[in-house]
């Protein structure tokens, strides 16, 4: 393809990509002590795509009183609302209600603060979702990692794995309550942590996932959550079992002590 017309075909993919809608909830309320639960239903989500369960998309969060025409007006003439990422965990067509999944992790954080007092009629904008991160499960083995705000795209990837799938997932939740139960194959061998304080630093992942005895054949991996343990995942991946990047979802989902955009500064700028 020549430059122009890649350039072209680029601009028209820009014009063609929806604004965001406003989405509103249905219903809302605490999935385990840690994690809400927001379900969003109404006529917004008519031409929802199917199968984007584990996509991302991107959360703009009212003011708290904000009414929905000034927060219409906002979207469309600013000044822009915050932005915060998010995870689609599930989207039931037949009912056309869609599910995401907050980390209650304190009314310091505008998304985890809207989430803990969502009401019915409550409503927020929505941009996506992208497509989900592993689609091609081929591995002979996989690896599955997350602390809880990466619990949605863990759960999303298990349930969509073959039946037949082997391997390990390891799950670093707050309190033992924090528990879910996920569709995951038999094969899949299920480790499930506790780490109360989610503002220290943890090594109970990374210590476990050195311990495993590496199998020979194939191995993709799901990894994300909080950027310093993910850092250290990244490095034994990369280094130490020289796993290709092509087969390699891992990702840093929020920074102790930095609001999302400072940390998507920081992503930007380590490349
Ligand atoms: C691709 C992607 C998908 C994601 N999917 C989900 C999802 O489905 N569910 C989900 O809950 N999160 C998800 N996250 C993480 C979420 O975007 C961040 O946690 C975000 O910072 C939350 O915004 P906030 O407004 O609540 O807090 P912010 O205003 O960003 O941060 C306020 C303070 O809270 C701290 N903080 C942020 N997140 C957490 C946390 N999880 N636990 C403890 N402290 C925290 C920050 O360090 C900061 O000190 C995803 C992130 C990415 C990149």
């Amino acid at each position: 393809m020549g430059v122009l017309s890649g350039l072209k075909q680029a601009v028209q993919q820009v014009a063609k990509r929806p604004g965001p809608r406003i989405l509103t909830v249905t219903r809302a309320g605490r999935l385990t002590p840690n994690m809400i639960r927001v379900v969003f239903a109404g006529p917004e989500l008519d031409d929802f795509p199917e199968g984007r369960e584990g996509a991302n998309c991107k959360l703009l969060i009212p003011e708290p009183g904000e009414t929905r025409d000034a927060f219409a007006a906002r979207l469309s003439a600013g000044p822009a609302p915050v932005k915060r990422t998010y995870t689609v965990r599930a989207y039931d067509a037949a009912r056309q209600e869609l599910s995401i999944d907050f980390v209650a992790h304190g009314d310091e954080g505008p998304a985890s603060r809207w989430a803990s007092h969502a009401q019915p009629g409550d409503f927020l904008g929505f941009a996506g979702p992208s497509t989900p991160k592993l689609t091609h499960f081929e591995a002979d083995w996989y690896l599955v990692a997350a602390d809880p705000s990466a619990l949605p795209v863990a759960a999303a990837a298990l349930e969509a794995m073959p039946r037949d799938a082997k391997g390990v997932a390891i799950f670093e939740i707050t309190a033992p309550e924090d528990r879910q139960e996920i569709d995951m194959p038999a094969g899949i061998e299920a480790h499930w942590l506790v780490h109360p304080d989610p503002h220290s630093a943890s090594t109970a992942q990374e210590d476990l996932i050195r311990s495993l005895d590496w199998p020979a054949g194939r191995v993709q991996t799901c990894i994300a959550g909080e950027s310093g343990v993910i850092r250290a995942l990244r490095a034994f991946l990369a280094q130490e079992k020289a796993l290709p990047r092509k087969d390699t979802y891992i990702s840093g989902y929020w920074k102790i002590g930095l609001v999302e955009d400072e940390h998507q500064k920081v992503k930007r700028a380590e490349g």
